[in-house]
């Protein structure tokens, strides 16, 4: 836990300008600096409730609250917008899906009374393509919707105001005779549209997607995409498949089929009936800058600004599940960059609550959208809290929870004076720090 607290003690050493003739007396501002309190931190910003802390989402919020919450309770003045906290700023908007999603399958048998509705967004979700509206029909399955040389999935199928079934298009569970360019995200979605397309071009009046078999059963989230014509859904492998399996097409055996087979196997006849609503909601999404400040102490300097800064935000959920696990997981980035936040508390608090105040003022940057392509740094940048004449240095925490013994302090070579700086701390606390026999 020693090299956990190296880092935060060391700029808090840096900064306090070490080797003052009239340092005032009075408690070490180091002693503040706690291995427990540094891991309480990580953990309250890492834990799974915060979901990640993609910038805009509710656990963003809550991370830039608890910085924020921190810095009113050490006393720090707000440097936000209108005399607040935060710095909030436009990110680009998110799309989810709406209220009222609809996707409920029908047995066609008169004889039974067999209905399914599946529920929004377990078990289907609205593409982020689809379009707005609803759609009421037979249901038909017609593969992957590819027409390739002589395999032709449309082939025997009657689509017109049917609600089509289509397995999604991923390059790894092809057959043979099917060629499409894999991977990433923004070519899974070309495909999809192209799908789409295809089955609105049949006269479908809706497509239902469903992973193929052996392909992890994941639905993802919504995503911003351009609209179709018609609407498109996503629906869950293990609810679906029994469904379709029951009622005429076994997903596995037709798969196998077509793996096996040069010619598109034979139309499958579905004793099934679907309705189904799509609608999405597009949201403005924000992201929050929490700015605390530590006006100088001396007169003569307090003008000159140093800021201290790391990103409290992360990337949130993963998009697809790796390998077998087909659950969608939450990226927590304890490390990055829970832990620089974490030592950027830790040294705000050294700071706030010690007699040794710094000449200059010392501007406490939580950053966020930094995962997003470093925003939130570049909004203050062009609204900073100070002016950026004034300001001195930057000094910016990131992943500085694995420090193994090491810490590594970047960018020195533009700024000779912090490196002498930090140089002199780092003797000078290193063994400061085991003197004081602190290596919890
Ligand atoms: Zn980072």
């Amino acid at each position: 836990m020693h090299t956990r607290l190296l880092l935060p003690a060391l700029l808090a050493a840096t900064l306090a300008a070490p080797g003052r003739a009239d340092e005032p007396k009075g408690a070490d501002p180091l002693e503040s600096i706690r291995a427990e309190e540094f891991l309480a931190h990580v953990r309250w910003l890492a834990d799974d409730a915060r979901e990640g802390r993609l910038t805009g989402s509710a656990g963003e919020r809550a991370a830039t609250q608890y910085v924020a919450d921190r810095f009113a309770e050490w006393g720090l003045q707000p440097g936000g917008d209108d005399g607040g906290w935060f710095q909030p700023f436009p990110i680009s908007s998110r799309a989810f899906p709406a209220d009222g999603c609809v996707c409920t399958l029908r047995g066609s048998d008169p004889t039974t009374s067999w209905a399914k509705a599946l529920t929004c967004v377990d078990e289907f979700r609205p593409l982020g393509a689809s379009a707005d509206g609803e759609a009421e029909g037979r249901v038909v399955f017609a593969g992957w919707g590819e027409t390739q040389g002589t395999w032709d999935d449309w082939r025997g199928i009657d689509a017109k105001g049917a609600i089509v079934v289509l397995l999604r298009l991923e390059a790894e569970a092809l057959p043979p005779y099917l060629k499409v360019q894999g991977g990433g995200f923004f070519m899974r979605a070309r495909l999809e549209q192209r799908q789409i397309k295809a089955a609105a071009a049949h006269g479908a009046a809706a497509v239902v997607f469903v992973p193929a078999p052996g392909r992890p059963d994941v639905i993802g989230r919504v995503e911003r995409a351009k609209r179709e014509a018609i609407p498109a859904l996503f629906a869950k492998r293990a609810v679906l498949g029994p469904i379709l399996a029951t009622h005429g097409c076994d997903l596995d055996a037709w798969v196998a089929g077509a793996k096996t087979t040069k010619a598109t196997p034979a139309a499958l006849t579905l004793a099934l009936s679907a309705r189904v609503t799509a609608k999405i909601r597009v949201d403005k999404m924000a992201g929050r800058n929490v700015i605390g400040v530590l006006p100088g102490a001396d007169p003569g300097r307090k003008r000159e600004v140093v800021v201290i800064g790391a990103h409290a935000d992360h990337v949130g959920w993963n998009e697809e599940a790796n390998g077998t696990d087909q659950s969608l997981d939450i990226h927590n980035g304890a490390d990055d960059n829970a832990s620089g936040t974490a030592g950027l508390l830790e040294i705000a608090q050294a700071f706030a609550t010690s007699p040794h105040r710094p000449g200059r003022t010392v501007v406490f940057a939580s950053f966020t959208g930094e995962e997003l392509g470093l925003l939130g740094s570049q909004h203050y940048v062009k609204h900073p809290a100070f002016p950026l004449a004034d300001t001195v240095a930057m000094i910016n925490l990131d992943m500085i929870g694995r420090a193994n013994g090491r810490v590594e302090v970047g960018g020195l070579g533009e700024a000779p004076s912090l490196a002498t700086d930090v140089e002199a701390a780092a003797r000078r606390y290193t063994e400061l720090f085991t003197k004081s026999g602190r290596t919890h």
